[in-house]
């Protein structure tokens, strides 16, 4: 697993609320994580949810999708606990979307609207839900997905990690193929940037770090309105294979 990330203050923001797991050499574990809250708090909330899973992640020898989900629940309890002992940081919250490789299994964990994407065989698919308003009027038939894209209440979310003592965590398990890559990102890229504009910075010839800057690039040309964050994990097959 290599992984490769970029993240940018954006062109509105005072401060940039996302905060990511970038591994160390060695470890298959990574995260986008989006931070809400008055003041600071957002990136006190980002900030810690992925500190806490790193470290849980380290201790971690086989990883499954239960001990993704532990490690994830445990970012929640540390959020939600340090937001009720400090109040300047009350109701901090924060999105969450973890990605892990064991082998050919890949496990993804989700709370919020960050996104992980797979892109195979030239093709984008969107694997994780978005937990807001508008996804859930969608899914009841009221709107259409073109019609979220621009509805006024789309900023809405209906799940964050750090906000209640527990939290619904989403997990995916899926077997990965040769030439996988995951997509992670925070919305501050996906409402800026079209899936049409990942997919083919994605499948383009330049290296990773270039195609973080060009999709990072569109989102600010388009008005960067939020922090952005990128991340690219790309599946490595054993050596030889
Ligand atoms: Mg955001």
């Amino acid at each position: 697993m290599k992984v490769y990330s970029m993240t940018d203050i954006g062109r509105v923001r005072q401060l940039n609320e996302d905060s990511r797991y970038q591994p160390q050499p060695g470890e298959r574990f990574c995260a986008v994580a989006d931070g809400m809250g008055g003041h600071n708090a957002g990136e006190v909330a980002s900030a810690l949810a992925v500190e806490t899973y790193g470290n849980y992640m380290r201790g971690v020898n086989h990883i499954t999708g239960d001990a993704l989900r532990a490690a994830v629940a445990q970012a929640n309890d540390v959020v939600y606990r340090t937001s009720q002992e400090s109040p300047e940081v009350s109701g901090m919250g924060t999105t969450f979307s973890a990605l892990a490789m064991e082998g050919k299994q890949c496990f993804i964990a989700h709370v919020g609207d960050s996104r992980v994407y797979l892109v195979r065989r030239g093709t984008l698919m969107q694997l994780t839900l978005d937990h807001t308003l508008v996804e859930e009027m969608v899914l009841k038939g009221l709107i259409t997905a073109r019609e979220a894209r621009v509805h006024p209440r789309r900023n809405i979310i209906t799940r964050a990690l750090g906000t209640e003592p527990r939290v619904e965590i989403d997990v995916i398990q899926l077997e990965m193929r040769a030439g996988d890559v995951f997509f992670l990102c925070s919305d501050g890229l996906t409402n800026h940037v079209p899936e049409r504009e990942i997919l083919r910075a994605a499948t383009s010839r330049a290296d990773w770090n270039e195609k973080l800057r060009r999709l990072v690039g569109v989102a600010l040309e388009n008005g960067g309105s939020d922090n952005i964050t990128a991340m690219f994990a790309v599946y490595e097959e054993a050596n030889g294979r």
